[in-house]
């Protein structure tokens, strides 16, 4: 006996009200999309308030389950076994078995449980069954008692809930593995982040996705001052957050010419100020070009001197759109939590240089005066409009999904 499908639950999605449907086929759409990824066919459908995804081939369990687990919209997934109805005698006898597999110590009163609870909750959706949902409870529950006396009923607040629909087939299950929570991507809009190869942006832009936004993401690189596996890594850490967040167009910049004139004519220690101020025009234009709705970096208050609330308020200040900013009030070490649990980290530590570090003053200014930085922008001028429209026409689309 083994599982042959999977029940989705979803909490959050199913308080929308007349928009709820919205959400559900968003959330059918992202499983169907992911598990394109699996080994296996999968039918992915819903019925009332209820997702199924169902294998129609064989498949592995593991990576089924680790796909769904990072699907948004998800609250919990539960492993289902499909039994052919074979009458009332038989259905007992595969809840038995089903449990002896599933719990075999704690049904035998091994390790100290001596009182494993259980309640029957069936649900009878063809009612052409012998038994309503009362009567397969009772005999359901008969059918266990006797067969594992350690075990007793406890319709309040059972251990484990043993829950048997009968539909066409029969559906029997009892696990519970927790979701991504959240929300479906491609409920909440389009959102550009700003990703570089370090270990916030990559988690910035997994919390905005968790809300049901779908994620294009934009790298600055500086060739050849910056590597291409530096570049790879970025790539690649689009590609883990996309397990998440659903494909990523990730537009790759070349920043290098631009950094260089703000490094000839502009104070060193604004450096990073005025490039961060140049980031976040550049990402807007493609933001607007690519009909996002809002720009997303992985900026934290005070971490480096570019993210004090002043640098924020002159960074900031060249943008139109809402930059989000996920991370604002989070420690480095809760931020470490998150890239670690979503499998980022690992990669976001790799020792690549990244364009922000290659040429970052001894004492960069953490409190800029945003009248003087423009005044030292005004040095730009005459040439950087030329590189910005470079940096754009010549940027690299990298789809990672
Ligand atoms: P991260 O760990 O995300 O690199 P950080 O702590 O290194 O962040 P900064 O280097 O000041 O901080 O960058 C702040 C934010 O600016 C980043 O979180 C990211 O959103 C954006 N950013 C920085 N460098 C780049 C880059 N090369 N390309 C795209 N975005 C970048
Ligand atoms: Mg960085």
């Amino acid at each position: 006996m083994r599982y042959q499908a999977f029940l989705i639950k979803y909490a959050e999605i199913a308080i929308k009200g007349k928009n709820r449907y919205l959400f559900e086929d968003a959330l059918v759409h992202q499983i169907s999309r992911a598990l394109h990824r699996a080994e296996g066919v999968f039918k992915v459908y819903k019925t009332r308030g209820r997702i199924h995804v169902e294998a129609e081939s064989e498949y592995d369990y593991e990576e089924t389950l680790d796909i769904l687990t990072k699907v948004f919209g998800i609250t919990a997934i539960c492993p289902v076994v499909v039994l052919e109805d074979e009458g009332v005698d038989e259905l007992r006898a595969k809840v038995v078995e089903y449990l002896g597999r599933v719990y075999p110590d704690r049904v035998s009163g091994g390790c100290g449980n001596q009182n494993f609870t259980f309640k029957v909750n069936a649900r009878r959706a063809r009612k052409n069954f012998p038994l309503d949902s009362m009567g397969i409870n009772a005999s359901v529950g008969e059918a266990v008692l006797e067969a594992y006396p350690a075990m007793k009923v406890d319709v309040h607040t059972p251990e484990l809930m043993i829950n048997i629909e009968i539909r066409e087939k029969i559906y029997l299950y009892s696990e519970s593995v927790k979701g991504a929570c959240g929300m479906p991507v491609g409920t909440g809009g389009k959102a550009m982040a700003l990703l570089s190869g370090g270990i916030d942006s990559p988690v910035a832009a997994y919390m905005i996705a968790k809300r049901g936004v779908t994620i294009e993401a934009v790298y600055f690189h500086a060739p050849p001052y910056t590597s291409e596996r530096a570049k790879q890594k970025v790539v690649d850490l689009a590609a883990l957050v996309s397990k998440y967040a659903g494909n990523i167009k990730l537009h790759v910049v070349n920043f290098t010419d631009i950094q260089m004139l703000i490094y000839d004519k502009c104070p060193h220690d604004e450096l990073t100020i005025i490039m961060r101020r140049y980031m976040m025009r550049i990402a807007e234009t493609i933001a607007k070009e690519e009909g996002c709705l809002s720009l997303v970096t992985g900026e934290s208050i005070g971490q480096v001197a570019s993210q004090t609330m002043q640098s924020l308020q002159v960074t900031n200040e060249v943008c139109t759109l809402p930059v989000f900013r996920p991370l604002i009030g989070f420690d480095k070490q809760e931020i470490v939590e998150v890239a670690e649990r979503i499998d980022t980290y690992e990669t976001s530590i790799l020792p690549y240089e990244d364009c922000c570090t290659i040429w970052v003053a001894k004492h960069p200014v953490t409190k800029p005066n945003l009248n003087i930085i423009k005044k030292h922008e005004n040095h730009l001028k005459d040439e950087i409009d030329q590189l910005v429209k470079k940096a754009l026409e010549t940027r690299e689309i990298i789809e990672t999904c």
